[in-house]
């Protein structure tokens, strides 16, 4: 089905509901807030089988992923509403008045309060989990905030058919009207007018480095610049240490291959980066990984954009001087599809050549074989701002290595040992994002409930009285939460 863009004037509709939203939205509590979030759930779940048609038609994702990703979508709708309520994420800090103190001390009470409107772009390669009634759009009501979808045009009728989910959400708790609204758009302009309207206080997005970093820009370049939460390009680089890389070299080269082509290379986790030290033990990895790489199906990509975007910049890698292909798929690639590839190139070649940096988001990995240990010190320190950064390794691998460790430490949101980065867990400790240009602010995650401080801001209370506090802030606590008073955490009252 196509949809019409939104003009400048239906946006300025939606974005004046939104105002008028927020300020009665923000003043519910964390319960009807949670409640709206479960609701939200209940309705995506009743959308029944014809959702997850319509994402198949639309994305080429087959049936058992989407119902895995309609599964995480409805876990992230409950779990997120379960950490509103129970409200740690209110940062609450509390510090009581001290008479006695020259000069007197008063009394200071923090907690975060909700930014505003926000607008949630909606990712081509997670139609549920990071679209419209995703992560990002969960994290905003539970924040506080109304949202408004930018709906990703390669998946626009299911995109669609969530927002009336969410909209029947809304109906049955009595959500104020303006807490949600779902904006077409196949231009950049419609973008570019819901990031530049005054009332919009925030953005999240997940896509290219190119859309990712214009939004951001024109985020900052706004009379009042606001936030904008990108999570772009990341090419999640895995060093092979010498001694894990001896012991098990075949087992690491399936567990790649089978990593890098996991929902067509689609993920912004995908490993796109292998870096070891030449050695027979690295000659049998890359030959491995051939062989399993030749046998892996193609298969049809998001979207015709994306599929070409792929083919483009991977020849564009394979063109590069020191760059020879390892292996490709041996089933050829109908229109559309994603050819499995592995390419491998020298250290060197890739200190001295930026495009052998750049994410080719697909079914394809470069590995570098570095001279020394040296070599692959200076690969990592080399390396640009990753969601993740892996080391396959044994703990001798690990010891005396403290210069390549803070290296890599160094460039990563998410550090892993001996195991993949595809796969994203949902829980507190999970961090999402990572140096630019990973993401637009490191400090920040787009995965689990941590995610909700994004659309937040904190404000002190200084000097008021019991009674005219945030009910959060008052001596009493009656639903419990987290607080730290007089620098203890602590869930008494006071
Ligand atoms: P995209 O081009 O970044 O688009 C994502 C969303 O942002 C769309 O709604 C798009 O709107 C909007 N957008 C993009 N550029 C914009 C701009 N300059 N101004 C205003 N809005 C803009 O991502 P995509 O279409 O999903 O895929 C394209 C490429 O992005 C992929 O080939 C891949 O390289 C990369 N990608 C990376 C990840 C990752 O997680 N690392 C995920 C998905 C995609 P319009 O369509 O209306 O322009």
């Amino acid at each position: 089905m196509k949809y019409i863009d939104f003009t400048n004037e239906e946006i300025n509709e939606v974005m004046n509901k939104a105002w008028t939203a927020f300020h009665q939205y923000r003043k519910l509590s964390l319960k009807q807030r949670a409640d709206f979030m479960r609701a939200i759930a209940v309705e995506m779940e009743a959308c029944g089988d014809e959702l997850i048609n319509t994402a198949m038609k639309e994305t080429n994702l087959p049936e058992a992923r989407l119902r895995g990703e309609r599964a995480r979508t409805i876990f992230q709708l409950n779990s997120y509403a379960a950490a509103c309520e129970e409200g740690t994420w209110l940062d609450i800090r509390i510090d009581t008045a001290n008479g006695g103190k020259t000069p007197p001390k008063p009394d200071i009470r923090k907690m975060l309060v909700p930014l505003g409107p926000v607008i949630v772009f909606g990712a081509s390669n997670f139609p549920f989990a990071y679209s419209t009634a995703g992560g990002d759009t969960a994290c905003a009501f539970a924040a506080g905030c109304p949202v408004i979808i930018k709906a990703h045009p390669a998946h626009a009728e299911t995109s669609e058919t969530v927002a009336n989910a969410i909209l029947k959400a809304a109906g049955k708790c009595n959500m104020p009207d303006g807490i949600f609204a779902h904006v077409h758009g196949g231009s950049v302009e419609v973008g570019k007018a819901l990031v530049t309207h005054p009332y919009t206080k925030a953005v999240g997005f997940t896509g290219s480095f190119l859309g990712g970093k214009q939004l951001f820009d024109w985020g900052n370049q706004r009379k009042e610049p606001i936030p904008v939460f990108s999570e772009m390009g990341s090419i999640n680089p895995v060093f092979l240490l010498p001694e894990k890389l001896q012991q098990s070299s075949a087992d690491i080269a399936k567990m790649y291959a089978a990593s890098i082509t996991l929902g067509v290379g689609q993920f912004c986790t995908n490993p796109g980066l292998i870096i070891g030290i030449e050695s027979g033990a690295l000659q049998n990895f890359i030959a491995t990984l051939g062989e399993e790489i030749k046998h892996i199906v193609p298969a049809a990509m998001l979207h015709p954009g994306i599929s070409k975007l792929f083919s483009e910049n991977k020849a564009k890698a394979l063109l590069q001087q020191d760059v020879t292909t390892v292996a490709v798929s041996e089933t050829d690639a109908k229109e559309n599809q994603g050819l499995p590839t592995i390419a491998s190139s020298t250290g060197q070649a890739f200190l001295n050549n930026p495009v052998l940096h750049q994410e080719v988001f697909g079914p394809y990995s470069i590995v570098i074989r570095c001279k020394d240990k040296d070599e692959m010190i200076e690969v990592a320190k080399n390396l640009e701002g990753q969601l993740t950064a892996t080391l396959m390794a044994t703990e001798n691998d690990i010891s005396n290595n403290d210069e390549f460790m803070e290296a890599v430490k160094n460039i990563c949101g998410r550090f892993i040992l001996n195991s993949v980065p595809t796969g994203v867990e949902v829980c507190l400790s999970m961090h999402h994002g990572g140096p630019f240009p990973a993401s637009t602010d490191s400090r920040f995650t787009s995965v689990g409930a941590d995610g909700i401080k994004r659309f937040a801001r904190p404000i002190c209370f200084q000097n008021w009285s019991n009674d005219l506090l945030p009910v959060e802030l008052k001596n009493q606590n009656p639903s419990g939460i987290w607080r730290t008073i007089n620098n203890e955490l602590t869930r008494s009252s006071l």
